[in-house]
């Protein structure tokens, strides 16, 4: 018997503002624990919520970029819970009247593109942070309040690659629109999916499981492969699958039973009545979606078109802004986009892939690569030496025409100076100047390389090949 799957995702995404949801506290990760808290944030009794605009505007931002509808009128509510990350025994979020709902977004797996829609998009509070030590736990409620964003897709994944695929399309588009820093790494995309397997042919889905709290995309492909051959496997030997809240436990690669789900009645949502419905004109709406900025798809082609570089290129670099940011400054001031495109797609991508480095971190600058481009251009540096370069500002920083200079780097193309070199080259080396005029064409090739170590690598080499061959031609030493 074969199976379908059907997964749904709810993604949790911090949004980049300054202070939190509902108080004046800073959003600060790593700061001391509990350093950025207030009687709003810690949840005591008796304290006033007042909404962050901000927030708001992000999370619509958001819904204008995927094709939602923006709510003029939407609402906060209450969602009762009781755990230590929430004293208040209640999460502010939003139930019946989000800010957005539907839309779409498309992403691009290994087997085609595939549209994923988007059920709505509300706005919510984070809530503290519990870390468990071997005898006690602690609460840091430094996250307690930080604005969340929630996208809720409709069950149409239908594989966990798919699922992998639409989290990197989603992270595109919200790194686009400028709403979150999209760092996995301090929390600040986390997903829960829903999982659940049928009979092909049956129209109706099974019964869902829910995998809550992943904080890494990888995780989320990992989980739902265990998961969905988990179900499979219980519907194989006749078992029925349990509607449950299941734990993905990364290090023995399995999922395990948390506790049966709850329905939306055991949250009890009822109107925040400390705050104000969200009420936005249809004015303002317009004039956000005329700000937004260029989609991922708009801005590969503009880098064909203004910069003639290759449409594959182009995809790479608008895959990741920063990149394409990194890339753009770094063609202005060069003036030679093919070439910093190249450095690109070549020595930088592997130092960050080798490093697991961020671009937005690196030390090498756009000017510092644009200089390097520059010096190679002018023939000042050959390639050999560029790559060397480019290696050290990667890893330390630098000025490259500071570093040419203090080196004595400069190539050399003077033909008189590597003239000499070669005639000494060839007096050392009788045997394989001999093979040449023998025939043996390969041994040029060993005669540039010794040119090119007498000079300590600064000989032009194409200078080198050319006078090497005239010498060579010419019958004498
Ligand atoms: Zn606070
Ligand atoms: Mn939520």
């Amino acid at each position: 018997m074969n199976y379908r799957i059907s997964i749904g995702l709810e993604v949790h995404v911090q949004l980049q503002t300054r202070s939190k949801m509902f108080c004046g506290c800073a959003v600060a990760f790593g700061a001391a624990p509990n350093t950025h808290v207030c009687p709003v944030c810690l949840g005591y009794p008796g304290a006033m919520p007042a909404m962050n605009r901000e927030a708001v505007v992000l999370t619509v931002r958001t819904g204008l970029m995927i094709g939602s509808t923006i709510s003029t009128y939407s609402k906060f509510d209450r969602k009762s819970y009781f755990y230590p990350d929430m004293p208040k025994n209640y999460q502010i979020t939003q139930y019946d009247r989000p800010l957005c709902e539907n839309g779409t977004v498309v992403a691009d797996g290994g087997d085609g593109a595939k549209t994923v829609r988007i059920r709505r998009i509300h706005l919510e509070e984070d809530v503290a942070k519990n870390t468990h030590f071997a005898q006690a736990s602690g609460v840091d409620f430094n996250r307690a309040g930080v604005p969340l964003m929630e996208i809720v897709t409709q069950p149409d994944m239908t594989s966990p690659e798919d699922a992998f695929h639409f989290l990197l399309a989603l992270k595109q588009i919200l790194q686009y629109a400028d709403v979150s820093g999209c760092n996995l790494e301090e929390g600040n995309i986390r997903c829960d999916v829903n999982c659940s397997v049928r009979p092909e042919g049956q129209e109706e889905l099974g019964t869902k499981t829910e995998l809550k709290n992943l904080n890494t995309f990888k995780g989320v492909l990992h989980a739902l492969k265990y998961e969905s051959e988990r179900q499979m496997e219980v519907l194989r030997t006749g078992g029925r699958v349990a509607q449950e809240t299941r734990r993905w436990d990364a290090d023995a690669g399995e999922t395990y039973s948390m506790r049966s789900k709850e329905d939306a009645h055991d949250y009890r949502y009822f109107p925040e009545p400390d705050l104000m419905p969200v009420v936005l004109t249809e004015g303002e709406v317009d004039a956000w979606r005329a700000a937004l900025p260029e989609m991922p798809g708009d801005r590969r082609t503009r880098l064909v078109r203004d910069h003639g570089i290759p449409e594959y290129d182009a995809g790479v670099l608008v895959a990741d802004k920063a990149l394409a940011d990194y890339f753009e400054a770094a063609a202005k001031l060069a003036q030679n986009a093919k070439a910093v495109s190249n450095w690109m797609m070549t020595e930088m991508l592997r130092l960050l892939g080798e490093t697991e480095r961020d671009i937005r971190t690196v030390p090498i600058t756009p000017a510092a690569l644009a200089s390097l481009v520059k010096l190679v251009d002018a023939r000042t540096l050959n390639s050999n030496t560029a790559k060397e370069i480019f290696a050290e500002l990667f890893a330390t920083g630098g000025d490259p025409d500071a570093m040419v200079k203090q080196r004595g780097l400069a190539q050399v193309s003077d033909r008189g100076a590597i003239g000499a070199l070669v005639d000494a080259a060839m007096a050392e080396n009788p045997g394989p100047v001999a093979d040449f005029r023998g025939g043996k064409v390969a041994a040029a090739k060993f005669l540039v390389g010794q040119v090119m170590k007498k000079s300590k690598g600064k000989a032009d080499p194409q200078l080198v090949a050319k006078l090497l061959e005239e010498k060579l031609a010419g019958g004498g030493m």
